[in-house]
């Protein structure tokens, strides 16, 4: 028998999907070709419970949406102290393929801009692990996160690394600034592969549903980070996960996220749910437009603004 959650996400899948509006991400080939009208969306509650809609086994690479991830990894590996005194957590007000840095410190303003998300992959495992060793490390963390063995997609993988000169110029900027011994290109070639692991919206939103439980896979029950690795990452995402769109999101919906130029969009609302949406048509900020629909629908009609008062 259906649940009336699959019921309700059917209703909304079915009148958010008349919105073709927007463009596919035309900067990486590989998801120029992506077909702009698959479409899903999933919830996990923090009790395991799992509901997915539409495309359900369609896998999209992660793209940004690998950032947080990325970014609870290494806080795991190397400690808060450490990851801040490298990457800070203020939003950039600035598009995320942006050349930029802090004024005066030289960091990074925030983990979920490239030129962060290139900072925080070069910190994974420790200063000397090498390329494939970090790649290993966040997949099977991924995986972990998922409750299930995630894979790259090599297309994307390749086609990426062939348009990657802004990213390269990134990590060159970073090195020359002291804040890797690696190589840069080997940097860049881990954080490309980082983008290109793939999921599909249920794995997305259980991953999302790990973070909501304080970092307990609400499945497998594993702690997979701690507690407050969880709450560091959902603030930053509330702040800086919707690219320079994060400030109008948060008021609109009310649910930290975070989205990559795939079409996919991550929210984690803290002790309640995980929830993956997927749509490859994007809006100038690089959002997905109907997964934007789904979720200022799902919000409003569910309640689930976080600064809504009881
Ligand atoms: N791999 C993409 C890049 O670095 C990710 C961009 C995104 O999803 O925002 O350009």
């Amino acid at each position: 028998m259906k649940s009336p959650v699959t019921d309700y996400l059917e209703d909304l899948l079915t009148s958010t999907r008349d919105e073709n509006s927007g463009e596919l991400a035309a900067y990486i080939p590989e998801l120029a070709k992506a077909d702009p009208n698959k479409f899903a969306i999933a919830l996990t509650t923090v009790d395991g419970r799992s509901y997915a809609v539409g495309d359900v086994d369609h896998e999209f690479s992660l793209q940004s949406i690998s950032k947080p991830f990325a970014y609870a990894l290494a806080l795991a590996d190397r400690g808060l102290s450490h990851v801040i005194s490298k990457v800070g957590v203020e939003p950039s007000g600035e598009a995320f393929n942006e050349l930029s840095v802090e004024e005066g410190t030289q960091r990074p303003d925030n983990p979920m801009i490239n030129v962060g998300a290139i900072a925080i992959h070069s910190m994974l495992v420790s200063d000397s692990a090498g390329q494939q060793e970090r790649i290993d490390h966040l997949l099977d963390f991924l995986s972990r996160l998922a409750g299930r063995q995630l894979h790259i997609d090599q297309s994307v993988f390749e086609s990426e690394k062939e348009t990657a000169q802004r990213n390269l110029a990134m990590a060159h900027m970073l090195k020359s600034f002291g804040l890797f011994e690696a190589e840069a290109h080997e940097v860049v070639e881990g954080y490309i592969a980082q983008c290109a692991i793939k999921v599909n919206v249920q794995d997305l939103s259980i991953m999302g549903a790990t973070f909501a439980n304080g970092g307990v896979q609400p499945i497998t029950g594993e702690q997979t980070v701690d507690s407050i690795v969880a709450r560091q990452v959902l603030s930053v995402m509330v702040s800086a996960g919707m690219y320079d769109g994060s400030g109008t999101w948060f008021a609109q919906v009310g649910i930290p996220a975070k989205s990559g130029v795939s079409g996919g969009v991550l929210g984690v609302l803290p002790s309640q749910l995980g929830i993956g949406v997927f749509s490859p048509r994007l809006d100038e900020k690089g959002n997905s437009v109907r997964s934007i629909e789904v979720f200022k629908q799902l919000s409003a009609q569910m309640g689930l603004h976080m600064m809504n008062a009881e």
